[in-house]
């Protein structure tokens, strides 16, 4: 996913409505958005997040999860995703982790709000297969975690079990975009050999957008 890098204002989750998810954090609000945390596996081990430094609390907030929640889990906890801004897949784990259960929440909200989904961009490595057609008509804008300018720099910080990350998360980059208008790459300014302006070069590469991102700072 594209990580959070700080803290939640206000959570509204399953466990406030008591049900079988106790008190796990499904879905919270932060700048009129609902942010959405639909597992917490990972593709990879990054140096800069909270989870791999044993911080589960946002901002007093934990987003660690007691179990991997349903799709009808997720929609309950969303709501009328009318209310907000956007409804943004994020959380502290990887969405297309759980393809399945990612297409069913956003078939299920997308027309009533924005739908916006936060990635690392290696879900067609993990899948073995283009998601990017399922993602269409679903999603209306992805925002996937570039990272660093280099395979060099991106294997340093976001430590990829696997070779061919990097190239397959550019891959990544190209397949959305032919299926999806509003894609943006990010990185984070603040990381030891990010070369932000190299980051946004390719951006431009890719003809997406480019949003550089603060550490510790929400995204
Ligand atoms: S991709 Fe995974 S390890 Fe990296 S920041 Fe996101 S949740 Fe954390």
């Amino acid at each position: 996913m594209e990580q959070l890098l700080g803290s939640t204002s206000h959570i509204k989750g399953q466990g406030e409505k008591g049900n079988s998810t106790g008190n796990d954090t499904l879905a919270y609000e932060l700048h009129g958005n609902c942010y959405v945390n639909i597992t917490n596996q990972c593709t990879l081990k990054c140096s800069f997040c909270p989870k791999f430094n044993k911080q589960w609390d946002v901002q007093g907030y934990n987003l660690r999860l007691s179990a991997e929640p349903t799709a009808a889990d997720i929609i309950q906890a969303i709501g009328d995703p009318g209310r907000y801004h956007e409804v943004v897949f994020c959380g502290l784990g990887e969405p297309t982790m759980r393809l399945s259960v990612l297409l069913e929440v956003a078939q299920a909200i997308h027309g009533r709000t924005w739908v916006r989904l936060n990635t690392d961009g290696l879900g067609n490595l993990v899948q073995g297969m283009d998601i990017t057609p399922e993602l269409a008509g679903k999603v209306d804008a992805i925002s996937i975690s570039l990272n660093a300018q280099s395979e060099t720099v991106y294997n340093h910080h976001c430590r990829p079990p696997q070779q061919g990350t990097y190239p397959a998360l550019l891959d990544f980059i190209s397949s959305a975009k032919k299926q999806i208008d509003d894609i943006t790459v990010t990185a984070i300014d603040g990381l030891v050999g990010v070369d932000i302006k190299a980051c946004r070069d390719i951006a431009d590469t890719y003809g997406v957008k480019f949003r550089r991102r603060v550490l510790d700072q929400v995204g």
